[in-house]
């Protein structure tokens, strides 16, 4: 089976349920939180063990308790965590989350050991590089990390995915030369290609991040689906499934990992597509981030 390494964050959610969000000085009381292992990358990681995929993650985290339950949720989920890195003097990354009665959330991110994974760190860890076949970034580390690992892992000729989230400001031409897949949704499109309104502009968007050096594009739509531009077949949209969607947490992530196991089988971006479209109609059916993931088993019976 062919490796995949994800290279990327790991975060703890602590989602916190309040009447109201409070405001500048104001203190108010939840009688509910809950502890969840999050990050994009952890996400990703933890989507590619329940899928059945060889997968190994190389992040770091804090010497803590929220480090625990992250690396206990990996390890169900089948994925090798040897290479997570332990950081003394900082904290795991701790994404603080309040959900208000309308639903709608406010965020806190600490980016924690996240923030220190670094050039050196990538160094220390070149053999996982050289024994994996696919590579997976997201942008919740440093940028000049991604860059440099992503450079370094396309020199050894590995197939690159790039989940560009969150977008950075200062997003470096040069990564577009490492990419071979890049996978944004509709806003981050628009972030970084600067074309408005990118949904009803898919093509020029596209293009636009072809020029700039990527191989192929696939852009997630939500209930719309994905649109795919692809070297071979072309481009093309592709309906989602319906579903009711409850929460869509980790819909992007578990998107990117679907489509790098079947890409990793050898099937075509847009067999990878069709897949990852069920499996993100599935997390989204579900409350949670990791633990709304589905298992490949749970998939297969969805399909047929
Ligand atoms: P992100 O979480 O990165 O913003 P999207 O919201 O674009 O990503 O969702 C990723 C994928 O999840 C979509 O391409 C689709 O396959 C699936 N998806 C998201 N929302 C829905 C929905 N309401 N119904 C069905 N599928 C959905």
């Amino acid at each position: 089976m062919k490796k995949i390494l994800v290279i990327g964050s790991l975060n703890l959610d602590m989602t916190v349920q309040v009447d109201h969000t409070p405001v500048v000085g104001e203190t108010i009381l939840s009688n509910k939180m809950e502890m969840n292992a999050g990050g994009k990358g952890a996400n990703q990681a933890c989507a590619l063990g329940k899928l059945g995929a060889d997968v190994i993650m190389l992040g770091a985290v804090g010497r803590d308790m929220y480090a625990d339950i992250q690396m206990d949720s990996l390890n169900k989920a089948g994925v090798d965590t040897t290479r997570v890195i332990v950081k003394d003097e900082v904290s795991t990354g701790i994404a603080l989350i309040t959900v208000n009665r309308d639903g709608d959330n406010s965020i806190i991110v600490v980016s924690g050991a996240n923030a220190t994974l670094s050039k050196q760190d990538i160094d220390d860890n070149l053999d996982v590089i050289k024994e994996s076949d696919i590579v997976i970034f997201q942008l919740e580390v440093p940028l000049e990390t991604v860059c440099y690992a992503a450079g370094i892992a396309k020199k050894m000729g590995k197939m690159v995915i790039l989940d560009p989230a969150p977008v950075p400001k200062n997003f470096p031409d040069e990564l577009y030369h490492h990419v071979d897949i890049i996978k944004p949704n509709e806003t981050e499109l628009g972030m970084l290609t600067g074309v408005d309104n990118p949904e009803e502009h898919l093509e020029k968007a596209a293009a636009c991040l072809r020029k700039k050096g990527v191989k192929d594009v696939i852009v997630t739509l939500g209930e719309k689906g994905v649109y795919l531009d692809d070297k071979i077949s072309g481009a093309e949209r592709i309906p989602a499934m319906k579903v009711q969607a409850v929460d869509t947490t980790a819909a992007g992530d578990s998107f990117t990992a679907a489509l790098a196991i079947m890409l990793a089988e050898g099937k075509g971006l847009r067999e990878a597509a069709i897949f990852a479209n069920y499996v993100s109609a599935i997390v989204v059916t579900r409350k949670g981030a990791q633990s709304s993931i589905p298992t490949l088993e749970e998939v297969k019976r969805y399909i047929e």
